[in-house]
């Protein structure tokens, strides 16, 4: 009888570490919230945020009274985003070469079908279509997210610009690898996406990817054998930062494309990311929001208009009024604190050759 006890709690404890090991994996993924993390922060299987950070999470920090709120996660609202090479491109990679692997990178993310879906004939919005409110498309199994090349800008400011045009801007730092205020930035960065979005919603406003040509090479075809095995493969790095572009954190799953780290060649999706990209972006074109945003927990996207708000700028908004960089600023006006931003970065993992450093 004991031992038939002992054998049934055995098997309990064994379905409640099963249990356990399937929420971990269902809860892999992690989206951007509006709660900064330290740059060095690695999520857990069971956490992408630690108790600490959530208590401290500041969601209106620029705002008198500093009250607390729970991380939002990011989202796009419009079906349809637009982006934009930087005219400059870098002096390493052919700039229509770079210009196809950005485009890649993208549909690998839009081109996500949701696995629950029945339907898998939801067609793409074609381009310089304005297509029907995409809420009509309940069937589908496609994520309700595309990406649009708006062509070149000459501007190479980060960050939203309220009140003024503005771009998603793809740049290469060939000369520098420096943040806003000219201090040198982490080299073993390789590129580094920065989302603006309002605070209260966390719906995106801008995301811009910077890319470190500075201090690495990058390959489209082949590597260079005379590299040695230290330039990257461009595509693997722009289908990670796309991630971030559309809202994903990094993952913990070291399979996933949104782990923190670049190891080798990696540019499929994972079932993990596919669940995250799904997550927000589902084929009812609903975007998932936090349900102190909206009670339902989700709330409708826009039909496809790829413009930037503001419209699209060729050139930088001016230096003035409402501009907000990915400095932080407090005690400021409404508008100018109503969006902060994030940067992710991406980082190279060296192996042996070079020291790991993650707490940057
Ligand atoms: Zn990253």
């Amino acid at each position: 009888m004991q031992r038939r006890v002992r054998r049934l709690m055995l098997l309990v404890n064994l379905l409640v570490l099963l249990g356990s090991v399937g929420e971990r994996r269902a809860l892999a993924f992690c989206r951007t919230t509006t709660c900064k993390v330290p740059a060095s922060f690695q999520p857990t299987q069971d956490h992408c945020l630690t108790d600490a950070i959530e208590r401290t999470c500041v969601i209106d920090q620029f705002l008198e009274g500093k009250t607390p709120h729970k991380p939002r996660p990011l989202w796009w609202r419009n079906r349809c985003v637009g982006y934009s090479m930087n005219v400059g491109g870098t002096s390493k990679l052919a700039f229509d070469d770079v210009s196809q692997v950005a485009k890649k990178a993208f549909a690998l993310w839009t081109n996500s079908s949701c696995p629950g879906a029945t339907d898998k004939s939801l067609p793409e919005c074609p381009e310089g279509a304005n297509c029907a409110p995409i809420s009509v498309v309940e069937s589908g199994s496609r994520v309700s997210i595309d990406a649009r090349d708006l062509g070149t800008v000459e501007c190479n400011d980060i960050g939203y610009f309220s009140g003024a045009a503005n771009q998603n801007t793809i740049l290469f730092r060939d000369t520098e690898w420096s943040d806003t205020k000219k201090n040198r930035r982490d080299s073993n960065v390789l590129a580094l996406t920065t989302v603006s979005f309002d605070p209260t919603t966390g719906e995106i406003r801008s995301a811009d990817l910077e890319v470190n040509t500075f201090d690495h090479d990058f390959w489209i075809d082949s590597p260079d054998p005379a590299k040695g095995g230290n330039d990257f493969e461009l595509l693997s790095v722009f289908a990670h930062e796309m991630g971030h572009f559309f809202g994903l954190a990094h993952s913990p799953d070291p399979l996933s494309l949104m782990f923190w780290s670049a190891s080798g060649v990696k540019h499929d999706l994972t079932t993990d990311d596919i669940a995250g990209i799904c997550t927000i972006y589902p084929p009812s074109g609903k975007r998932s929001v936090h349900k102190e945003v909206s009670s339902t927990g989700f709330v409708e996207g826009e039909r496809c208009d790829p413009t930037p708000r503001g419209g699209l700028g060729q050139t930088c908004a001016p230096r003035s009024g409402c501009a907000v960089t990915p400095t932080r600023t407090r005690g400021n006006t409404l508008a100018f604190a109503s969006f902060v931003t994030l940067a992710w970065a991406f980082f190279a993992r060296r192996g042996k050759r070079r020291r790991r450093r993650t707490g940057q």
